[in-house]
Order: C-alpha cells, then sequence, then structure tokens
C-alpha cells in the first residue's frame, strides 16, 4: 500500500527507502538491509534534548531525542527557536550515511505543556469527568497542531492509565478509575494521530499527514494500579484483573492506531515492568499484534536492576530482550550503545531482536512521514495558543466541572451565582494563581506558582463576567474578621493542591493545603460561600462539608479560567460527572466502584445540576452508571 499523502518528491533514481512511492513495509526493508549494527543501535537511542547536538546526533547515529519534563532551549522559547533546535537535530541525523532521520518526542499530556504560550487542557482527571471521547479527540487535534507547529512530529501521550488509588501522585494523568471510561476516551489518540480508515489493522502505526503526530499510550501496564497508590510501585493483582482493568485501554489505543507504547515504572507482582518479556513481547507484539515500537521510560531500564545489585549490562540485555525497541537513555548513551553492541556480538541478544526493533522504529518514522518531510514545518507557528484552541480549552473546563454541593438544604441553592451581586470576595491560594490552575507538567516537569505562561485565572475570569455594578474584592486569605466585615454578598473560595508531578505528588493524608482549610473556616463559617477545588483527585473534604454552601470540583482545568465562571455564573449547566469515587477518609482507599462495602462520599458518577432537583439528578446519575 503506498503512502500517498507524503508523496511530494518522488524520484524514479531514489534507492527504495527513500522513495515515497514504495509501500511504508517495502522501504523499511530495503533500508534494513543497507544498515549497520552500529546505525541500527543508534536508531534504539533516544537522547534528552540537552545533551544532543548535530554533532552528537551524527556520530553516534542516534534515532530520537527528546525533551523531558520542563527541557526546554531557552525559558519562554519561541515557536522559531523550538523550530531550529529540532531542525539542528534532524541535519545531524540527515548527514549520516543513509540520512535516517530522528524522531523528536516530547510530553504533549494536556496540550504542548512545555511551551511557553500553549493552550493548556484540563489534566486527563478534568477529562474523565467531561465523559465526552468527541471532546477528547478534538483537544488531541489541536495539541497535535500546536506539537506540529513546533517542529515536533511524537508526543509521550496519552497517559491511558487506570488509576486505582488516588494516593498515587500521577492520578491526574489518568481519566478514570473505571477502565471502560478510559477505553473511551482513547479516541485522544484519534485527533492525535488522525483518524485511520476503515480497512485499517488494529495494532498497525498511523498518522495522517504532517498536521498529525506519532502518539504513545503509557504506561504498559499496570501503573495504575500499584499498592498504596506508590509511584513506580508493585501491582499485585491477578492476571484476570490485569487484563479487565489495565491492559484494557490498550486493546482500545491499538485499534486506533497507536504507534508506540512506553513501558511502566512498575512492577507486575514482583516483577519489573521493563524486564517483562510475557507482557510486553508475547502479549502486546504476539498476541495483540503491536506492529509500532516499544519505548522504555525515562532511565527505566536502569531500574531493573537496582542497588546493591545494579548492573547495567543485565538491564541492557533483559530490557531488550524483553522486547524493547527504543530505549530513552537521557544521559549516558555512550555506555548504552557500548553495552549493546557487546552484547549482539556475543551473542547474547540476538540479531533478529535488533532487527524487529529497528523495523518496529523505521515503520513508524515512515508512517509519520519523517523520511519525506524531515523538518515538519507544514503547520504555522500561529496556532500555538490560537483562540480557537483556546475555546476548545475553555469548553473541556465547563465540561469537566463537577458540582457535589449546592446548597445547604434542597431548597435554598446557591448555585449559579448572579452576575449582578452587589459585592463578591474571592478568596484562596488558587483563584488568582495560573500556575496552580494548570498543575504539574506544566512549563516545568512539577509545575509552578503564578504566571508561568498565558492564561486566564479564575479570579481573572471573575472580573470579566460580572457587571459593571459589581465589586470584586480579591483577598488570599481573609481573615474572620475580613470576611465578616465587608458586606459580602457571598464569597467564592478557591482552594486545592499545590502542583506536583510523578513521585513528588504521592500522599498518605490527600489534604489540601492547612492555608486552603483556613481560608474555608474563615469565610464560610461568615459569608455564603462557593468551594471550588483545584485538585489533581478527590481530597479530603468531609470535615468542612458543613459550612460550605456550595462545592464544586474543578480538578487541574489549566489556563482557561473562564470556563469555570461560564457555569458558575450559569451560562451553562454543570455537566461533569464524578470519573472518580470521592472517599470520606484516607483510611477507605483504595475505594473503587464496584468494591464490597462501597461507601463513598460521593459515588463514582455522581455529579449535581442546577436548577434540578435532588431526585431528578439521582435518576440521571443511575443511568450514567450504566458505564459499568
Ligand atoms: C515519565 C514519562 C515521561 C518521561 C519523559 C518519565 O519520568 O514517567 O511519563 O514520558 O519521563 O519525560
Amino acid at each position: 500500500q503506498v503512502n500517498q499523502i507524503w508523496a511530494s518528491s518522488a524520484d524514479g533514481s531514489a534507492p527504495i527507502y527513500k522513495n515515497p512511492h514504495y509501500s511504508v513495509e517495502a522501504r523499511v526493508k530495503d533500508l534494513l538491509a543497507r544498515m549497520t549494527l552500529e546505525e541500527k543501535i543508534g536508531q534504539m537511542t533516544q537522547i534528552e534534548r540537552e545533551n544532543a547536538s548535530t554533532a552528537v546526533v551524527q556520530k553516534y547515529l542516534i534515532g530520537s531525542v527528546l525533551s523531558g519534563g520542563g527541557s526546554v532551549p531557552a525559558p519562554q522559547a519561541s515557536v522559531g527557536l523550538w523550530q531550529s533546535t529540532v531542525s539542528s537535530f534532524q541535519n545531524g541525523a540527515l548527514a549520516t550515511r543513509l540520512g535516517i532521520p530522528i524522531i523528536y518526542g516530547i510530553d504533549a499530556v494536556h496540550g504542548h505543556n512545555n511551551v511557553y504560550g500553549a493552550t493548556i487542557f484540563p489534566h486527563n482527571v478534568g477529562l474523565g469527568a467531561t465523559r465526552d471521547p468527541d471532546l477528547v479527540r478534538r483537544i488531541g487535534e489541536a495539541t497535535a497542531l500546536e506539537v506540529r507547529a513546533t517542529g515536533i512530529p511524537y508526543v509521550f501521550a496519552p497517559c491511558i492509565a487506570v488509576c486505582r488509588d488516588p494516593r498515587w501522585g500521577r492520578c491526574y494523568e489518568s481519566y478514570s478509575e473505571d477502565p471502560i471510561l478510559v477505553k473511551s476516551l482513547t479516541d485522544v489518540i484519534l485527533g492525535l494521530q488522525g483518524t485511520p480508515p476503515a480497512e485499517h489493522k488494529a495494532g498497525q502505526p498511523f498518522v495522517k499527514d504532517g498536521s498529525h503526530v506519532a502518539a504513545c499510550a503509557k504506561h504498559y501496564v499496570g501503573d495504575g494500579g500499584t499498592q498504596n497508590g506508590i509511584n513506580e510501585g508493585n501491582t499485585v493483582i491477578s492476571y484476570r484483573d490485569l487484563k479487565r482493568i489495565h491492559l484494557a485501554p490498550y486493546i482500545d489505543a491499538l485499534a486506533k492506531g497507536v504507534s508506540t507504547v512506553m513501558v511502566s515504572y512498575s512492577s507486575f507482582n514482583g516483577e519489573k515492568m521493563h524486564a517483562n518479556h510475557f507482557l510486553i513481547t508475547r502479549m502486546l507484539k504476539t498476541h495483540l499484534k503491536f506492529k509500532g515500537f516499544v519505548i522504555s521510560d525515562w532511565q527505566g531500564i536502569d531500574k531493573i536492576s537496582t542497588p546493591p545489585f545494579s548492573n547495567y549490562t543485565y538491564s541492557v540485555l533483559t530490557s531488550i530482550n524483553a522486547g524493547i525497541d527504543m530505549v530513552m537513555v537521557p544521559y549516558d548513551y555512550v555506555n548504552f550503545i557500548n553495552n549493546l553492541t557487546t552484547l549482539v556480538k556475543t551473542g547474547y541478544i540476538q540479531q533478529n531482536r535488533i532487527d524487529d526493533a529497528v523495523k518496529r522504529i523505521l515503520g513508524v518514522k515512515f508512517t509519520a512521514g519523517l523520511f519525506d518531510l524531515p523538518f515538519s514545518n507544514s503547520v504555522p507557528g500561529s496556532v500555538l495558543g490560537e483562540a480557537s484552541h483556546r475555546s476548545l480549552a475553555r469548553e473541556a473546563v465547563r465540561k469537566s466541572l463537577v458540582l457535589l454541593k449546592n446548597g445547604k438544604d434542597l431548597h435554598s441553592p446557591l448555585l449559579p451565582l448572579s452576575k449582578t451581586a452587589p459585592k463578591i470576595l474571592v478568596a484562596g491560594s488558587h483563584a488568582n494563581n495560573l500556575g496552580y490552575q494548570a498543575g504539574g507538567w506544566t512549563i516545568t516537569w512539577q509545575g509552578g506558582s503564578g504566571n508561568t505562561t498565558i492564561g486566564t485565572t479564575i479570579f481573572q475570569a471573575i472580573t470579566g463576567t460580572v457587571s459593571a455594578s459589581t465589586q470584586v474584592v480579591y483577598e488570599e486569605s481573609p481573615d474572620v474578621n475580613f470576611a465578616k466585615g465587608g458586606g459580602f454578598s457571598y464569597a467564592i473560595v478557591v482552594v486545592g493542591e499545590p502542583p506536583y508531578a510523578e513521585t513528588f505528588g504521592d500522599s498518605t493524608n490527600l489534604t489540601i493545603t492547612s492555608q486552603g482549610v483556613q481560608t474555608i473556616e474563615n469565610v464560610c463559617s461568615t459569608v455564603k460561600c462557593v468551594v471550588v477545588i483545584i485538585s489533581g483527585r478527590p481530597v479530603v473534604v468531609e470535615p468542612y462539608l458543613p459550612i460550605i454552601d456550595a462545592l464544586v470540583a474543578a480538578w487541574l482545568p489549566g489556563t482557561e479560567g473562564q470556563g469555570v465562571t461560564d457555569v458558575i455564573f450559569g451560562d451553562y449547566n454543570f455537566e461533569g460527572k464524578l470519573p472518580r469515587t470521592w472517599f470520606r477518609t484516607v483510611e477507605q482507599l483504595p475505594l473503587n466502584v464496584g468494591d464490597k462495602h462501597y461507601d463513598p462520599l460521593f459515588p463514582y458518577g455522581f455529579g449535581l445540576r442546577t436548577g434540578v432537583s435532588r431526585r431528578l439528578t439521582t435518576a440521571k446519575f443511575t443511568r450514567s452508571s450504566s458505564f459499568h
């Protein structure tokens, strides 16, 4: 089958692999036959941007370069600088004997989140609350455009983890605790890569054209099922549950043409996934017929052998033989290359294992058009953070909000708020903090505080929404007297978790900040209040729920704070339904829908609407719980 889309530079005299009129398969076969062992091992090596240069890529025949979390060519780097950075590595690759292009990869996990000025969409947990596969597909499409605009053809997204325990620091990267919801939201892949044609075979990688990117389903498999929610921990469950809960979304991702799969740092019943031949080779590649490439996580192979038995050669041997095709060796690539070369020359790793890896890597590179358009510059820089993308993000925020409580009794709802109230108090650490609103994986790996990028805070959105005659008073941490004496009609309190990523987010108490609790107590004990929680997961709220009039879960909404005001001021109704069980106390954890003795504060699928009695809402909840 000829890849017509990329067929721009037909040249009859060129070798088959350089001729876009041949099929991907024929091109891979032709190229593989021309390659030396050194060239093949280079293809399997992915290094960090910081350690890469035109010369390094050329000398070591490097196959891929990445930006790890927060790895940027300069603070607030422009689109032009991103493009020229990626191009400089590509120039090194194209100058090699065979001119095999690199594939540059980046974590674009909620929009193009490393890049200043990009549209930042809600993190996956918020998208789970929308339960809207088409919305998520459109977000994938917009993200792909923003990523391509910076010259990058490959993203380490989506995370299709099924987070079973909110104590896990990456729970917000997961759409839901329910595999069925996660499965439906793998439609993001159709947005990122484009929708494959009807005849597309499950397991075949697919990238539609230069406006789309290669995606990466991560982290294979069981990352969201570790004991006590410990990041990179051990998932101790039956093989049947692994398949039913954690593997299930991969079946959908493969059917939708996902090009690559990243292996999880976690272990399955004590065995590191990076060493798991059965799950990587036999299950994913043989049984599920995955034909794209399997990539390790960041220094993931190093963690196979841990002190006091660290042995890098063993790590390389075991991970490559388990079936990992491309290895993320951000720093010590020379050591990796030397070890792998020796292991092949001594027969510990078979030549056909190397050929399988390289075939897969080249297949994705041809599919993503890199041989024919190596500079990937078909999308204009102006799409970064463009208005239509921001309004899409605003729509997503709107649909992700979950109304958990509205009024101290059924007859006195607080929401929607009036735009013409005389005087409003806006309080809380998260009310006017864009960095907090966006969470981890935003500009820097751990996320930041304040105006880390371009966007609208919830406080700014409030001032832009209320009438000219409404007085909006902003006080981050008001004391009781301030709240009591201000003559406020009501208060909007925005509090939550500070940003975090990966292990830094592992938590056993799942509380919002103590400053946030204090603000709720000071304000809500004296003024009618709506509390908006900014968090990556359910948090402890039961102790102060009685003094709160209305409670909204806003997750980690990203740069478009107007999505929150659209709903709390009644231009749109609440649509979000809990994508996770909201526990009462951490002692109950893990607590998932379907568990015995299920006694949550708010059940999975819960979400009120304004102007609707509780009875009606309950009926609606029952319908949406048909997800199981
Ligand atoms: C994370 C991956 C990520 C990679 C590259 C790792 O620490 O686990 O999800 O894609 O870094 O930034």
